[in-house]
């Protein structure tokens, strides 16, 4: 089933399973009616879904990538970052359970591989790890990536196991919010990369993804139609969102 919102559709779903990926990510598998007529098949494609909010206030719409998509069962899964009690996405996260209601609406657009490409240069905070995993995932045989990943500490590694040409660069946070330290920016910037007919693709915490943008394109002279990033979060904003 489907219902309009503002003039936008929006699929009816209900949760049918929910598991904690590593400690701070937790998979939320949906099943819905309509599901199975969407056109989902690039990496990173994303959705907005409808949360539930405390009191009578009207569910809040938080972006969310697609990380599994079975169009048989008409099931997709999104993972979400548990970052605590202060948004409504993370919030309802940590309390989900299975038979909980929720629209979607979507899917927006996904990230295009340019198979061409001699190599990746990958970047992102935790909230980019659904996108990145799948991007990982989908490059060609053979194609080398170098991925530069800012998760809280050692257990949230084991969200993606890379292919034996990707090289992946792990950042822990610690105590403080992937994406808000420095240390992945840092890591670009000291990194030896290939960045001859290289495709990029970064996302996550506002200013650490234009940081990195703007160091790759001034210091590294990487050109612009080369580089795909996104803000998916900003310290301190609710519901960021920002495409270059
Ligand atoms: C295209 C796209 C795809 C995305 N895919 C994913 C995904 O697959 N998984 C995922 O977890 N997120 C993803 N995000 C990011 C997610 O939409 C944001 O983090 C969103 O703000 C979470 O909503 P919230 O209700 O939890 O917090 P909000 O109500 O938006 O914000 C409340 C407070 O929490 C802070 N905050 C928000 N996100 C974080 C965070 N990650 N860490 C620490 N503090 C935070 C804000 O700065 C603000 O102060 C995606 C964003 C975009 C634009």
């Amino acid at each position: 089933m489907h219902t309009l919102r503002n003039n936008r559709t929006l699929h009816q779903t209900e949760v049918v399973d929910i598991i904690d990926v590593t400690p701070r990510m937790r998979r939320i598998t949906i099943v819905g009616e309509s599901l199975p007529l969407l056109g989902i098949g690039l990496p990173g494609q994303w959705m907005k879904v409808f949360v539930p909010t405390p009191g009578d206030e009207p569910p809040a719409g938080r972006a969310y990538t697609i990380r599994q998509f079975d169009r048989a069962f008409g099931q997709i899964a999104f993972d979400v970052v548990l970052h605590g009690d202060d948004g409504p996405g993370s919030r309802w996260a940590g309390r989900a359970r299975r038979g909980d209601r929720l629209d979607v609406g979507g899917p927006r657009a996904g990230h295009m591989i340019d198979r061409g490409a001699a190599s990746y240069i990958l970047a992102g905070d935790a909230t980019a790890l659904p996108a990145i995993a799948a991007i990982l995932e989908a490059l060609p045989d053979g194609c080398r990536a170098a991925a530069f990943l800012e998760v809280a500490d050692k257990a949230e590694e084991r969200y993606l196991t890379p292919h034996p040409d990707q090289t992946i660069t792990w950042l822990h946070s610690g105590i403080f919010f992937p994406g808000t330290t420095g240390l992945i920016e840092r890591a670009v910037k000291a990194a030896s990369l290939e960045t001859e007919d290289c495709q990029v693709w970064i996302a996550g915490e506002s200013s650490m993804m234009r940081s990195i943008r703007a160091h790759l394109l001034l210091d590294r002279r990487i050109i612009h139609p080369a580089i795909e990033s996104a803000g998916y979060w900003k310290l301190g904003t609710a519901d960021h969102r920002e495409r270059d």
